[in-house]
Parts: structure tokens; sequence; C-alpha cells
């Protein structure tokens, strides 16, 4: 990957890509991008806790909107949910990275997507050099034999990809990928910050 070519692609479309040798250069980034008593929330994410990013969150002096709280869920997450599009700065992995700059990520309840999308008023993504990919077809074709049956199986969820490692355009109620989206850009070019590392992370 010519990632010169990716951090002025990026560029033109308002993201700042940075580029970080080890997950442990990307936890310090992530909380030195964030003040003291920010609201903070994060979206679903492997890569989060693997890097020990969510662990930090705990221990700052922020107001974390915390999605993994052991036991949350029904009503009471999908509060968390909604505060999360409030945050001052949302913290989320992602699911592809073209290169050309196009930032990929599928969602079940649409929450991640949302925020990615617009909500909170600063946006960091934190990506593996595993998310790297050619392009949009490379992108969708990662998603699909890669992270969806990865996750799948992560989450015990019984999806025709799970079982295949491909996928059949199911209808499950336990399917992940109900959206599906493309980051352009932003229009705002102080809101989302993008650190790629040069390790894999996540699916
Ligand atoms: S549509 Fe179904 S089979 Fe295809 S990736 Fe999504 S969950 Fe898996």
């Amino acid at each position: 990957m010519d990632y010169e070519h990716l951090i002025r692609q990026c560029a033109l479309r308002n993201i700042t890509l940075e580029i970080l040798p080890t997950a442990s250069d990307a936890k310090a980034r992530v909380m030195a991008l964030i003040a003291d008593r920010q609201t903070v929330s994060t979206g679903g994410s492997t890569t989060l806790h693997q890097w020990g990013i969510v662990e930090a969150l705990r221990q700052r002096n922020i107001t974390f909107y915390d999605r993994f709280v052991p036991g949350l869920a029904g009503e009471a997450l999908l509060a968390v949910f909604r505060q999360a599009l409030t945050a001052d700065v949302y913290v989320s992995g992602i699911n592809a990275i073209t290169a050309d700059g196009d930032l990929m990520v599928i969602d079940k309840v649409g929450n991640r997507a949302a925020a990615l999308m617009f909500g909170p008023k600063k946006v960091i993504v934190v990506a593996g050099k595993n998310k790297l990919v050619k392009d949009i077809e490379s992108g969708r074709h990662r998603i699909k034999t890669v992270a969806c049956p990865q996750n799948a199986r992560r989450l015990g969820l019984s999806t025709p990809c799970a079982v295949t490692g491909d996928c059949a355009e199911c209808r499950s109620p336990q399917r992940m990928c109900y959206d599906e989206i493309v980051i352009r850009g932003q229009s705002d070019p102080s809101r989302m910050t993008v650190l790629l590392v040069e390790e894999d992370g996540g699916f």
C-alpha cells in the first residue's frame, strides 16, 4: 500500500489519516486526542478491545457512554447508542479502507454507521493494516468473507456466512450487515481522524 497516496487522498476527502507503527501508539494517540471532561463513546469493535482502548477510556477523567458494560442490553443499550450520537468524541473501528481513502463499514443496528456519518463532534477511527483493500469491490469482498463470518462466529450467530465463510445475502434475523455504508469524506475537515496501524487488529 502506498501510504503517501492514501494520506493525500484522505486529505482531499477532509479526513486526517495518520500512520502509526503499533497498537500501543494508537492507544496513546486516541488518548491524546481526547480532552479531560469530554463526553466520549465508541462503536462496537474488536480492535478497540484488543488494543486496550476501551479499558483506557474507562480510566480517563471523561464522561464515558460505555456500551460494553456487562449485562447492558435492550432499551438500556439503545439509550447508550442514542447518547453516543451526542458525544464530543466517538471512537470506532472500521471494516475496510480503500487505497483511495473510502471508509467502509457494516452495521446491524445502525448506531455505529450513524455516528460515523453524523452526531458526534469528532470521530477517531482506528484500523489495523488488515483493513486495507484495493477498492470498493475488494472491500465488499473482505466484509462478506472475512469481517462478517469471523464476527458471526465470535458472537455465536447462525448466519450462513458463519457456517460457510461466504455471504448468502441472507434474510436471517441475526443478520449483522443490515447497513453497508461507504464514507467518501467529511464536510467538516476537523471532524474525522483515522489512525492506521502497521499491525493487524480486529476483523
Ligand atoms: S447477508 Fe447474511 S450471510 Fe451475508 S454477510 Fe450478512 S449476515 Fe452474513
